[in-house]
């Protein structure tokens, strides 16, 4: 088979301007960038508020392995089936962060024939979203260290500054920095670090921001540091926020590419998805929901972190109304929860599936939880045999949820059209009747301890002192009503990442807790999360290349 890489080269574009007609986009609402990418004017969304939306289905997954399920190619695969069974469809997925792709996971743009494209811009500078990102996160920081080096006058603790530099690219030697060395005239000697640039709150602002004055009013909330009284210093407070939003004018507006089979998707926002919600922007889905009868979306992880933060953070906040979820399973993943070793994932194992199905079987339940109806869609991987696929489907019957097979990788939106046609069924039955999983006015242990029990199945959760300390700061600041943005382990529903299957019998710990005021939401840490990833012995970057001819290879 063809890489994805190849595939996409050789992908039929349409001129964008095609595109964006499909689904009744003016081109007065269209800022070409090039021939196949364009911005599209936050307009539309106001022109239409009072126009209905269309259903929004939100693709999730099991605990995944380390390769990924295969959401994101499902997801691009099921609007090209939807379309093909003659519903105007819309996919709205995360940009990729730039870093990784020269590590080991590559790009995140789909794969074989379910890819949005241009990928290898998609995958790389795109429309320099996450170049303003680091810009505006990197003044913020300047402006900081100016301030300190200016004399100081809001008091702030050089020690407990939590603004962190950003830069789009795996490097683990800037974690840990010190900055101001060299005497007088060169700032304030402290430590500082960074992150990779889709860690910022601003990316995290970006995607749940509903319009540019909401954006503002987000970043002014950012909680940059304290002051040697212990009072909460905001980027409001460094006169930091006209700049920023400024450096974020165009970045706020969605952008416009097409799947393979030109289907028009928004590839727009990538926050993370354990310090943060790891959905695409709001204004994209927003905007989508305004021009299509379908909108097809994605949320990070598994659905233990990706379906509940995009119910209780991103639907909460954007008053969203999702009409049915898809659950991606691969056979594989589902024999490793139930005790293979990774190199006999390729061998026909009927029992250690029927083991592995229970991690399946509680996504299924937690699903349910928030009153929207469920599809489990199977990955098809060449090594799946008849076997394995009959007991999904007898296991699935036996729960009463409809599951599918589909083949999207090798054989595009054709081999999605049975997902379409079940999504479609659930979509429309009506059945779907969301509410979150907790109320805002919950004390903050409350609501850790709600998700805990609820959709890991916790016994319990425990709290070091430290983190008790500064629930009671964040709760006498006024942060207490926000949201929980859990951030732990994608790989078990337990904060131990060899947990596999349906653990019970655990406890979650909290060890750290993080606020993140501007994109409005608390970041209970169960365990340490990675900021700024390194990279492998043998990166993916010496295998990448552009040839005389244009021709990219190694990018995938
Ligand atoms: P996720 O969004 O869940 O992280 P992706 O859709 O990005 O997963 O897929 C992870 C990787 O697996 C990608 O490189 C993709 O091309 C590959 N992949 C996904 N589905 C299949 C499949 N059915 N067969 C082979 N490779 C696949
Ligand atoms: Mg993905």
């Amino acid at each position: 088979m063809k890489t994805d890489v190849q595939i996409a080269q050789e992908a039929q574009m349409l001129h964008i301007k095609e595109v964006a007609g499909k689904v009744g986009i003016d081109e007065k609402d269209l800022e070409l960038y090039g021939n196949f990418k364009a911005k599209v004017s936050l307009d539309i969304l106001k022109e239409r508020a009072d126009q209905a939306n269309g259903k929004l289905i939100l693709v999730t997954a099991i605990n995944p392995t380390a390769a990924g399920e295969g959401k994101t190619t499902v997801n691009v695969g099921l609007s090209m089936g939807l379309n093909k069974i003659g519903k105007r469809t819309f996919t709205a997925l995360r940009e990729p962060s730039l870093g990784p792709c020269f590590g080991v996971k590559g790009g995140a743009a789909g794969g074989g024939y379910a890819q949005v494209v241009p990928m290898e811009d998609i995958n790389l500078h795109f429309t320099g979203d996450i170049h303003a990102v680091t810009t505006a996160n990197n003044l913020l920081a300047a402006l900081i260290d100016n301030h300190l080096h200016q004399g100081n006058p809001l008091g702030i603790d050089p020690n407990r500054i939590a603004w962190r530099r950003v830069v789009d690219m795996n490097d683990r030697s800037l974690r840990n920095i010190v900055v101001g060395l060299g005497g007088k005239t060169n700032g304030v000697t402290r430590e500082d670090g960074f992150d990779i640039s889709v860690a910022s709150e601003i990316m995290a602002i970006l995607c749940l921001a509903n319009s540019l004055d909401d954006l503002k009013e987000r970043l002014s909330k950012m909680i940059i540091g304290y002051t040697y009284a212990n009072q909460p210093v905001t980027a409001k407070d460094l006169d930091a926020v006209g700049a920023m939003a400024l450096l974020l004018k165009d970045a706020i507006k969605p952008n416009l590419v097409q799947t393979l089979e030109n289907t028009p998707a928004f590839i727009h926002g990538g926050p993370f998805a354990n310090i943060a919600h790891g959905c695409n922007s709001v204004v994209a889905t927003k905007t989508a929901l305004k021009l299509a009868d379908y909108v097809v979306t994605e949320a990070g992880f598994g659905a233990d972190l990706g379906a509940e933060k995009f119910f209780d953070i991103k639907c909460r906040y954007a008053n969203l109304d999702p009409s049915a979820v898809v659950i991606v399973a691969t056979v594989k993943a589902l024999k490793k929860h139930g005790g293979v070793g990774k190199n006999e994932l390729s061998v026909e194992n009927v029992k250690a599936l029927e083991a592995g199905f229970e991690n399946l079987q509680r996504h299924i339940e937690n699903v349910k939880k928030f009153g929207v109806p469920c599809v489990v869609a199977i990955n098809e991987f060449p090594t799946d045999t008849e076997a394995e696929l009959n007991l999904l489907e007898t296991k699935c019957a036996a729960l009463g949820v409809p599951v599918v097979l589909t083949q999207v990788f090798a054989k595009g939106g054709e081999g999605a059209i049975k997902l379409a046609e079940k999504v479609v069924e659930l979509a429309e039955s009506g059945v779907a009747n969301f509410k979150p999983l907790y109320a805002l006015e919950m004390p903050i242990i409350e609501k850790i301890e709600i998700i805990a029990k609820e959709i890991y199945r916790a016994d319990g959760v425990e709290f070091t002192p430290a983190v008790l300390k500064k629930i009671k700061k964040f709760e006498e600041d006024g942060l207490g009503e926000l949201p929980i943005c859990m951030a732990k382990t994608q790989y078990s529903f337990s904060d131990d990442q060899d947990l596999l299957g349906a653990p019970d019998g655990f406890k979650i710990t909290i060890n750290d807790i993080k606020v993140s005021a501007g994109a409005g939401f608390i970041i209970p840490m169960a365990g340490n999360i990675m900021r700024m990833p390194g990279l492998p012995k043998v990166p993916a970057a010496n295998k990448i290349d552009i040839l005389s001819d244009g021709e990219i290879i190694g990018l995938f």
